[in-house]
C-alpha cells in the first residue's frame, strides 16, 4: 500500500480570524476555483467556534468538510468557556484538531490532555488532526525525532485502531513564520512518524493514515511539499485566509 491508497487532507486552520459574516463570501470565492477537488482530496476548514454554524451553512451542499480547532476532553458539565465534542457533532462539524502548539503553548496542553481529547474526539465520531512538532531549540538540538516520537505515541495511547485519526507534522519554528521546513526534512519526519506507527500498530495501518505537513505552507511551495511520499496533505494557517491562495493548495494535491 502506498500514497494513493491514503486519502489526501488539505485543511485550512483559521485560527481567531475572519467574521461569521465573512464566510459565505469565502465559500463562494473558494468553491468556482475548486472544482472537482473531491477527486482528489479532501478539504477541510476549521474555523473558530463562532463561525462553525456559518461554515456549516455556507458550506452546506458541497464536499468541503467543517472543523473545529479546539474541543474539551470532558463530556458536558461545568466547564465554562469549554466545547464539548457531542455539542461540534450535533451541529454537524466533521474534524477537530487537536494539540495544536498554539494550544500546547499558550493554553497548557500537553500530551496527557491531547490523549484524552482524542478519545474524547473519536467517542463522538469526529475525525482528530492531532499535532506535534518540535520548537527550534528541540531541533537544534537533535532531539526532534524522539520527542515527535514522544508526542505520537502519547496521544495515540489506548487507541485500538487508527481508521478515523490524521497526525500533522507541524514544526512549531516553521508555524507562521514564513520559515517552510524543506520538503525533505518535512518528509524524513513525517516518514519518521508513519515508521512510529507501524511499530505501535503495524505496516498496514502505518500506511492507510494520513499525515499532513504544517507550518507556513503557501500557494507558491504547496506543490513540493505535497509531492514528498509520506505527506499526505496540509495544514495551512495564514494561506487558508484567502480563498485564492487556498484554492492554489487545494488544486496543488492534485
Ligand atoms: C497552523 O496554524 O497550523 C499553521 C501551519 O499556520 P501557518 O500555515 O500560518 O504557518
Amino acid at each position: 500500500m502506498n500514497k494513493e491508497y491514503r486519502k489526501t487532507i488539505i485543511a485550512g486552520n483559521w485560527k481567531m480570524n475572519l467574521l461569521a459574516s465573512d464566510v459565505k463570501a469565502y465559500a463562494e470565492e473558494l468553491m468556482p476555483l475548486t472544482p472537482g477537488f473531491k477527486d482528489w482530496c479532501e478539504v477541510v476548514v476549521c474555523t473558530p467556534f463562532t463561525s462553525l454554524g456559518a461554515a456549516l451553512c455556507a458550506f452546506d451542499g458541497t464536499d468541503v468538510s467543517v472543523g473545529a480547532q479546539n474541543m474539551s476532553m470532558h463530556e458536558s458539565g461545568a466547564y465554562t468557556g469549554e466545547v464539548s465534542g457531542a455539542q461540534l457533532k450535533d451541529l454537524g462539524v466533521g474534524y477537530v484538531i487537536i494539540g495544536h502548539s498554539e494550544r500546547r503553548e499558550y493554553y497548557g496542553e500537553t500530551d496527557c490532555s491531547v490523549n484524552k481529547k482524542v478519545h474524547a474526539a473519536l467517542g463522538k465520531s469526529l475525525m482528530p488532526i492531532i499535532c506535534v512538532g518540535e520548537s527550534l531549540e528541540q531541533r537544534e538540538t537533535g532531539i526532534t525525532f524522539d520527542l515527535v516520537a514522544l508526542q505520537v505515541k502519547s496521544a495515540l495511547h489506548g487507541l485500538e485502531n487508527l481508521s478515523d485519526v490524521v497526525i500533522a507534522y507541524e514544526p512549531i519554528w516553521a508555524i507562521g513564520t514564513g520559515k517552510t521546513a524543506t520538503p525533505e526534512d518535512a518528509q524524513t519526519v513525517c516518514k519518521a512518524i508513519r515508521d512510529v506507527i507501524a511499530g505501535l500498530y503495524c505496516k498496514d495501518t502505518a500506511q492507510a493514515t494520513p499525515i499532513l505537513y504544517g507550518g507556513s505552507m503557501n500557494d507558491k511551495n504547496a506543490a513540493e511539499l505535497l509531492a514528498q511520499p509520506d505527506i499526505d496533505g496540509g495544514l495551512i494557517g495564514g494561506a487558508s485566509l484567502k480563498p485564492a491562495s487556498f484554492a492554489v493548495i487545494i488544486n496543488a494535491a492534485k
